[in-house]
């Protein structure tokens, strides 16, 4: 039987974060998780699985000390961000000038920055045990025990960090609230043949967005949302076929391009209706799953642990029944905020009738004059 103060329950880039904050706060850590990232090799192209990663979720790897071994390997940062609606000219320009800072976010592997928190974790002294198979029991009231084979772990807090499909928020009981979206998301990694700009844009048509990010070297990813029907026979098709089809449904990019690798995505929103049961938390898509369309899924993730990590400092020492509760009310508000935002722009953009049309061009043309209070939106969405 091992004693730790937190267990935390994956290791995927929520879950790691959480697990070095707390041991950065001197706590005894121990972090699950079947599968450990696979090491960097520069020689590789990238992988399909990245993010747009805000200001905020920067700082919050730097404090944890992840940001330079990221550095290290890979990023790409963004300075601008465009959106419009297919078939109109007016856009709407988001510029890292416009909130004074040098870049909007970074593209980012979503597998290097596990990695270099992973790295952190044993640099950190977090204790790592690759199981799969667990039982959580509650039955005690000083600490939570997770038992795999014949082995036992004992934690006074728990953190249900395992992703969207979360066992620990089913061993927990927590039910959630959600839909698909009947849509899916094919990922698309590409290498331009002459260098791209610095600017990721997205291209709503009623059937859903096409979006490009940018990449280092050449590199780029186009992001195709659609019904989950097309997207399936998209993604069946050879590289030539898929190519001629990228070229007639996305705006003239800017370099020709080959086409390298791609995979789809389903698209499901979930939200738990408690992030807190006793003395387990949930932090991540184990919480919540929203629309991909503005890349916030794990920034929202990483709004959590910053959250956790200063609840479990200024609470240092007490029972997360005391705290809990405050995590809860702050957390969930404002990711129901970000999900509800990211339903109605995709619900908005993907209505057909002429009246909505008319409502959005002038939306749009609002929007892009409002001055101030798109300042305020764009400070809102990278976190300064
Ligand atoms: C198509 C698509 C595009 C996206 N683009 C963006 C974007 O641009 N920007 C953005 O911010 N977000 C984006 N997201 C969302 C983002 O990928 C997720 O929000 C993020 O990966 C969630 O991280 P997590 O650590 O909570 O969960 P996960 O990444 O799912 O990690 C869960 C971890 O738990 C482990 N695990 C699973 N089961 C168990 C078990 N039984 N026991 C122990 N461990 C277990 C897994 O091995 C994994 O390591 C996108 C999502 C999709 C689908």
């Amino acid at each position: 039987m091992k004693k730790f103060d937190a267990i935390v329950i994956g290791g995927g880039m929520v879950g790691a974060a959480t697990a070095c904050g707390l041991a950065m706060q001197q706590q005894r850590v121990a972090m699950i998780d079947p599968v450990s990232p696979a090491p960097f090799d520069p020689s590789l192209d990238p992988d399909l699985r990245l993010s747009a990663f805000s200001l905020a979720s920067g700082k919050l790897l730097q404090q944890l000390g992840a940001w330079p071994l990221i550095e290290q390997m890979r990023l790409t940062p963004y300075t601008e961000l465009q959106t419009w609606e297919s078939g109109m000219t007016q856009r709407l320009t988001f510029d890292c000038e416009q909130i004074n800072q040098p870049q909007l976010g970074w593209m980012i592997e979503n597998r290097l920055v596990q990695l270099a928190l992973w790295q952190r974790c044993e640099q950190l002294g977090v204790a790592i045990f690759p199981w799969q198979d667990w039982q959580l029991d509650q039955s005690h009231s000083e600490f939570v025990s997770v038992q795999s084979g014949g082995e036992q772990l004992m934690g006074k807090l728990v953190v249900g960090a395992d992703g969207a499909n979360s066992r620990v928020r089913q061993q927990a009981g927590i039910g959630v609230s959600g839909w698909d979206y009947r849509q899916r998301c094919l990922s698309m990694n590409v290498k331009f043949t002459t260098p791209i700009s610095s600017v990721t844009w997205q291209e709503f048509h009623p059937s859903g967005p096409r979006a490009l990010l940018p990449l280092y070297d050449n590199y780029g990813a186009l992001i195709w949302y659609d019904k989950s029907a097309t997207i399936k026979q998209l993604q069946k098709l050879s590289a030539a076929n898929l190519k001629a089809q990228i070229e007639k449904a996305f705006p003239k990019l800017e370099s020709d391009f080959e086409l390298l690798d791609w995979a789809s995505f389903p698209l499901v929103r979930r939200h738990a209706q408690r992030y807190i049961q006793g003395r387990i938390i949930l932090a991540g898509d184990s919480a919540h799953t929203i629309h991909p369309l503005a890349g916030q899924g794990v920034n929202i993730g990483f709004k959590d642990v910053a959250q956790l990590l200063k609840l479990a400092h200024e609470y240092e020492g007490q029972n997360v029944s005391v705290w809990g509760g405050q995590y809860q009310r702050c957390r969930k508000a404002d990711n129901l905020m970000m999900q509800s935002t990211m339903d109605l722009l995709y619900k908005s953009f993907s209505h057909p009738h002429p009246a909505v049309a008319a409502v959005r061009k002038l939306g749009l043309q609002l929007a892009q004059n409002s001055g101030a209070l798109k300042k305020q939106a764009l400070r809102y969405a990278v976190g300064v």
